[in-house]
C-alpha cells in the first residue's frame, strides 16, 4: 500500500538528506477547506485529526493554517471521494484529470494525492483527496484500518512542498507500513520543512 502515486524518491544525490523540496508557498497564512468528509467518521472527528495534522507540520514552520467555509477563500481545498472523484475538481473549477492520472482505485494501493503549492502544483496546487473507498479510523495505532492522521500528515507535506523521501523512519517515505504506525515527523522530514 501507498500514499499516493508520486514517484519514488529519485537516485539523484541530494547532499547528505533525503528529502526533496519542489516548491513552498509564498506567504504564512494560508486557508484551508475542507469540501467532503468521510462517512466512515464524525465531521468534528475529521476537522480535528486535519488541524493536528497540519499542527504537525506547523510546529516546524512558519505558517499559520485557517479553516474556511468555501472553495474561494481557500489555498488548500481537502476532501473525500471515490473512483475520479471529479466533483472534488469542478467544485474549484479544475479541470478533472484523466482516471489513469489521479482517479482512485478502490480499496487497499493507493490511498491519497496531494498537489505541491503553486510553481509545481498545477491548477489543484494545494488539493488533497483522499480515497473514500478506505476505511479510515481515528485510531492512530490501528493496523487494520487505514490511519487518517498519518496519511494526512503525509499528503500535507507534499501539499507543504515535500516530495517523497528515501528515509524509511521519514513520514514522507512513500509506503503506508499497516502495522508499523507512524505518529510524529522523523528527523528528515523536520529537515526537510
Ligand atoms: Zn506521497
Amino acid at each position: 500500500t501507498r500514499f499516493d502515486r508520486l514517484p519514488d524518491k529519485s537516485a539523484t544525490p541530494n547532499g547528505l538528506e533525503n528529502f526533496t523540496l519542489r516548491t513552498k508557498w509564498q506567504k504564512q497564512g494560508i486557508t484551508y477547506f475542507i469540501a467532503s468528509f468521510t462517512s466512515d467518521l464524525s465531521q468534528e472527528t475529521q476537522r480535528q485529526i486535519i488541524a493536528r495534522a497540519l499542527d504537525v507540520w506547523r510546529a516546524q514552520i512558519p505558517l499559520e493554517f485557517t479553516e474556511v467555509f468555501s472553495t474561494g477563500e481557500a489555498d488548500m481545498v481537502f476532501g473525500f471521494g471515490e473512483g475520479d472523484h471529479c466533483a472534488l475538481y469542478q467544485a474549484a473549477s479544475v479541470t478533472c484529470p484523466t482516471a489513469d492520472d489521479a482517479g482512485f482505485d478502490g480499496e487497499g494501493g493507493v490511498l491519497a494525492h496531494c498537489y505541491f503549492p503553486p510553481g509545481s502544483g498545477g491548477d489543484a496546487a494545494g488539493y488533497c483527496h483522499f480515497d473514500d473507498s478506505e476505511s479510515w479510523t481515528d485510531d492512530d495505532t490501528s493496523t487494520i484500518e487505514v490511519r487518517l492522521l498519518e496519511t494526512a500528515i503525509h499528503e500535507f507535506g507534499h501539499g507543504l512542498g515535500l516530495a517523497h523521501s528515501d528515509d524509511p523512519s521519514a513520514t514522507m517515505f512513500p509506503s503506508y507500513d499497516p502495522v508499523l504506525p507512524k505518529t510524529q515527523l522523523g528527523g528528515d522530514d523536520i529537515t526537510g520543512i
